[in-house]
């Protein structure tokens, strides 16, 4: 997939530029700014297609919340323990992570093999429709390299908000 094979570089290019917006927009984010972000977001979901991608499946995965390890567990008939056993590992900030990248519960269609029941954190990624969203502005550097969306949208912010970011 042509938008994702170059994905990485062209997110090199615009690395500087997007830090300079966010230091920008973390100093004064705008009034109206939770409503830009979901006026985006929606925008850039309408076009785009998560199941030709799975980037984010592939190649990163979510973090695994007690919340998420119960339920997904217990949609497997399994105790928690094993569940973590099995599927996951502590990272280096001791959050539940997966073992391994792509995801297991990914399939070959790109499909969620656990949709109803997946991590928080897959139900809201790339988060760029949360409220205030300069917060997260780390985060979003980083999934600029991973999602094509988050990518559109970052540089849909720059044109809306401008904040006399030179491109
Ligand atoms: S959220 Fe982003 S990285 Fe994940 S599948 Fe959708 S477009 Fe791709
Ligand atoms: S649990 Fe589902 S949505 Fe989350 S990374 Fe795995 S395949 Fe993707």
């Amino acid at each position: 997939m042509k938008a994702l094979d170059d994905l990485p570089q062209r997110a090199r290019e615009k690395k500087k530029e997007n830090q300079q917006f966010f230091k920008k927009l973390k100093k004064r984010p705008p009034k109206n700014l939770d409503y830009v972000m979901q006026e985006l977001h929606e925008a850039e979901f309408e076009r785009t297609d998560c199941l030709e991608c799975a980037n984010c499946c592939k190649t990163t995965g979510p973090l695994f919340t007690q919340a998420d390890i119960t339920r997904i567990a217990k949609h497997f008939k399994m105790k928690p323990q094993p569940f973590i056993d099995t599927y996951l590992r502590l990272d280096d900030e001791n959050d539940y992570v997966l073992q391994s990248v792509p995801c297991t519960f990914l399939d070959a269609q790109n499909y969620c093999m656990i949709y109803e029941v997946r991590p928080k954190a897959c139900r809201e990624y790339p988060h760029t429709d949360r409220k205030k969203f300069h917060q997260i502005a780390n985060l979003t550097q980083k999934n600029v390299a991973i999602c094509p969306a988050a990518f559109n949208i970052v540089e849909a912010m720059k044109h809306r908000l401008g904040l006399g970011v030179r491109r």
